[in-house]
């Protein structure tokens, strides 16, 4: 589906739910085509023609933002320098994911694949781990690309993960966050390299770019005026402050690494399964470390308490 915004700007909607393996994308129609991220599956992609397509730009190496570059056989295909590795070697993507903690996390090792978890779509052309991926160059925070009539800036947005980037059209206020994507389960940091400090910096930045329209790669578009989005993003922010005050609370006594891990006090899933469970604790980690780091807990003889 096509939700057309102005001068030549499209969402490119999935035909199913967009989620998991699926995400919106950002067409803009302009002397220079451009596709934002290439996760909404053949059939939503039948409604633009993909060969016209100039520049592809992936916001980030996450499978379903990935999964359909091979629709862009035209396109010259950028993403993060950060997280380029992952894009050509498949045991440095692997990583990313964080499964070499899975055994302290999880109390077993890791048997299930993530990618037989669930078939996929018809129109998703891949299944989910390594694809590699050869990218023409690299994203730096505040490149501008003027395609025509739009100019459009990259902003390096990390913390959902290390190479995260959103971008804006600021002569008509589009944004798009990609996956700071206003979920109401909150916001996700459950890789190896996020980090929840940067998440909450990467929100605050598109708070103060303060945008008319902001297009996430899970939800439906969002306008000023009729959203508040600046109030949204917030609400967003706070459910990652919320699961901080969970571990406090916790932390009323001292608490061994894996007391704090596996108490599930925190659930951003609707429907668990092993892998849910690890992002959840993933997530925990990624907590301990911030609090950590801001000296509001300390850690001795392998008891967390608060500082
Ligand atoms: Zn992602």
């Amino acid at each position: 589906m096509i939700v057309d915004l102005e001068s030549g700007m499209k969402v490119v909607r999935p035909q199913g739910k967009a989620m998991f393996p699926y995400s919106n994308s950002l067409y803009i129609d302009d002397d220079i085509a451009v596709m934002i991220d290439a996760g909404a599956g053949g059939r939503a992609y039948q409604d633009i023609q993909s060969e016209k397509v100039d520049l592809l730009l992936l916001t980030h190496n996450h499978f379903d933002h990935v999964n359909g570059v091979s629709f862009f056989k035209n396109a010259r295909l950028l993403a993060s320098e950060k997280e380029a590795p992952g894009y050509t070697d498949s045991e440095i993507y692997a990583s990313y994911a964080g499964y070499e903690l899975w055994e302290e996390l999880m109390d077993s090792p890791r048997q299930i694949k993530f990618g037989s978890l669930s078939a996929m779509p018809e129109d998703i052309p891949v299944n989910p781990g390594f694809h590699h991926i050869a990218l023409n160059g690299y994203l730096q925070d505040g490149d501008i690309f003027d395609l025509g009539k739009n100019k459009l800036q990259a902003v390096y947005l990390p913390g959902h993960s290390h190479g995260h980037f959103g971008f804006i059209i600021e002569q008509s206020g589009i944004m798009f966050s990609s996956d700071i994507d206003l979920s109401p389960f909150g916001p996700w940091y459950g890789g190896l390299f996020s980090d929840v400090d940067q998440l909450v910096d990467s929100v605050n930045r598109i708070i103060e770019l303060d945008p008319d329209i902001l297009v996430t790669s899970h939800r439906r578009v969002f306008y000023k005026g009729q959203d508040d989005i600046i109030g949204s993003l917030k609400a967003y922010l706070a459910i990652a402050m919320e699961r901080e005050q969970l571990i406090w609370e916790v932390l009323q006594t001292p608490q061994t690494r894996s007391d704090l891990l596996k108490r599930d006090y925190i659930s951003h899933y609707r429907h668990q399964n092993e892998y849910t469970l690890f992002w959840t604790r993933m997530m925990i980690l990624k907590h301990i470390e911030s609090m950590n780091k801001r000296n509001i807990i300390t850690c001795e003889d392998g008891l967390y308490r608060r500082a």
